[in-house]
C-alpha cells in the first residue's frame, strides 16, 4: 500500500476543521453533551424564493449538462453583480463558474502553478490554501499578520516575501479564520507593492464580502488598484451570503486568459457545476437582497456577545473582527496553567483538547490555521448556544491553575 498515494497527495494534511467536527460528533454519539463551533457554515436556511427557482428548473427540465465553466445566464447574472456591487466590469468570457468557491481556486492553482512556484499566503490563513497549493505542485510562502495589526499582511512584510519564483498572492477579506477585513487604504498600500512586480498574480478570495459589520465599508483590490486588473482574479459565491454551502456553487471574474486556461480544467475534471444549483444562483444574485441586512444584524449581535464574553475569560484575549461569523481569540494568557486533570496547557491544540474533554465545546487550534497560540470559533449558531458555550470557555479558563 506505500506506493498507493501519489507524491502530490503525500504532501497534503487533511483538513483539521473536519477533523473536529468528526471529533466532536463522535463524542455526541457517545452521550456527551457536545457545542460544536467548528463548522464553517451559515445557520440560516437557504432562502426560500432561491429554492423555488431550484424547484422549478426541475420541474422545467433544467437537467443536462451546461457549459463546462457555468450556463450564460448564471455568468450573465454574476458579471451584474460585480458591476453592481465592485464596481468591475467583466466581459461573460471573463467569468468562471465551478461547484464551490473551493474549486474556482483549485482549477486556477492547477491551471497556472509549475513545480517550484511559489504562492504567498498571510497567516492565519484558511486550512485550504496551503494544501491546495501543494496538490498543484506549487510551494505555500507564509507571511504572518500580527494581532495588533488585525491578524493584517504588512506592505512591507509582503516585499520581502516576494521573490523571482512568486506566482500569486492569495487574500482574503473578510478572512477566515480572523474574520478581519481590509480598508479601502490597506488595499491601496498593498497594491503599491505589487504595482513594482508585474510577475506576480493576485488572488483574493471574497467569499464573505457580504458578512461586514458597524458600516464597514467593503472594497476588493481590482477595484482599489485598477490597473492589477488585468492580473487579478476575484473569487466570490454564493454559498456563505446566501446561505447554500451545500448548493455548491462558486465563481471568478479574471483575465481572458486565465479564464480559458480555468475552463480547460473544469471540462476534463468536473464539468458543469448542477445546472439546478446553477439556476438557484441565478435567482441568488438577480433577485432579492433584502435578507441579507437581517442576517447580517444578527451575525453582528453574535459577535458582539461572543467578544464580550470571551474577554470576560481568564487569559483569553479576544479582538473584534470587522466580518465573516468567526473570532480568532489569543490564549497566551493560559499557557503553562494546569487543568484540574493534571494536564499543562502547553500550546492552543492541548487547550482545545482540554476544553473539548472538560466542557465538551468544540473549536479549533490555531495551529491549523497557521498562528499559535489561538483557536478559532464559528459564532454562526444561535445566541442561546454562544453564551451558554462561552459561559462553558469562561469556567473551564478559570479552572487552571
Ligand atoms: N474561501 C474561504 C475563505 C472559505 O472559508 C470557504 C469555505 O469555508 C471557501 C472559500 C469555500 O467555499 P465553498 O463552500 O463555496 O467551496
Amino acid at each position: 500500500m506505500s506506493d498507493l498515494q501519489s507524491a502530490a497527495l503525500a504532501r497534503v494534511k487533511p483538513s483539521a476543521t473536519i477533523a473536529v467536527s468528526a471529533k466532536a460528533r463522535a463524542l455526541a454519539a457517545a452521550g456527551r453533551d457536545i457545542i460544536g463551533l467548528g463548522a464553517g457554515e451559515p445557520d440560516f436556511d437557504t432562502p426560500d424564493n432561491i429554492k423555488a427557482a431550484a424547484i422549478k428548473a426541475i420541474n422545467d427540465g433544467q437537467t443536462k449538462y451546461t457549459d463546462a465553466d457555468g450556463m450564460p445566464a448564471l455568468k450573465k447574472a454574476i458579471v451584474d453583480k460585480f458591476a453592481r456591487e465592485n464596481g468591475l466590469t467583466y466581459d461573460v468570457n471573463q467569468i468562471h463558474v465551478a461547484p464551490g468557491g473551493k474549486p474556482v481556486i483549485f482549477n486556477a492553482l492547477v491551471a497556472t502553478l509549475n513545480p517550484g512556484d511559489e504562492v504567498i499566503i498571510p497567516a492565519p490563513y484558511w486550512v485550504s490554501y496551503p494544501d491546495m497549493v501543494l496538490l498543484a505542485g506549487g510551494e505555500p510562502v507564509f507571511v504572518t499578520g500580527a494581532e495588533a495589526d488585525g491578524f493584517k499582511l504588512r506592505p512591507e512584510v509582503l516585499e520581502a516575501a516576494i521573490t523571482p519564483r512568486t506566482k500569486w498572492l492569495i487574500l482574503n477579506s473578510p478572512s477566515n479564520p480572523t474574520g478581519a477585513a481590509y480598508t479601502r487604504l490597506e488595499l491601496h498600500r498593498l497594491a503599491e507593492v505589487l504595482r513594482l512586480h508585474p510577475h506576480v498574480w493576485i488572488l483574493t478570495d471574497d467569499m464573505y464580502e457580504h458578512l461586514t459589520f458597524d458600516g464597514f465599508e467593503y472594497t476588493t483590490i481590482a477595484q482599489v488598484a485598477p490597473d492589477l486588473y488585468d492580473r487579478t482574479l476575484t473569487v466570490n459565491g454564493v454559498s456563505k451570503a446566501y446561505a447554500m454551502t451545500g448548493w455548491r456553487i462558486g465563481y471568478a471574474g479574471g483575465p481572458k486568459a486565465l479564464i480559458d486556461l480555468m475552463r480547460k480544467v473544469a471540462s476534463q475534471t468536473t464539468s458543469n457545476p448542477t445546472s439546478i444549483s446553477q439556476y438557484a444562483a441565478v435567482e441568488a444574485l438577480n433577485g432579492t437582497q433584502a435578507f441579507l441586512k437581517p442576517r447580517n444584524d444578527a451575525f453582528q449581535a453574535r459577535r458582539d456577545l461572543v467578544v464580550s464574553m470571551l474577554n470576560q475569560a481568564t487569559g483569553i484575549r479576544c479582538p473584534n473582527p470587522e466580518g465573516a461569523f468567526y473570532v480568532y481569540p489569543s490564549v497566551e494568557g493560559l499557557i503553562g496553567k494546569t487543568t484540574p486533570s493534571g494536564v499543562v496547557i502547553t500550546d492552543d491544540e492541548v487547550f482545545t483538547t482540554e476544553l473539548l474533554e472538560a466542557e465538551g465545546v468544540a473549536v479549533v487550534q490555531g495551529s491549523a490555521f497557521g498562528l499559535s497560540p489561538y483557536f478559532r470559533i464559528s459564532y454562526a449558531t444561535s445566541e442561546a448556544v454562544l453564551e451558554e458555550a462561552c459561559g462553558r470557555i469562561q469556567r473551564f479558563a478559570a479552572s487552571l491553575t
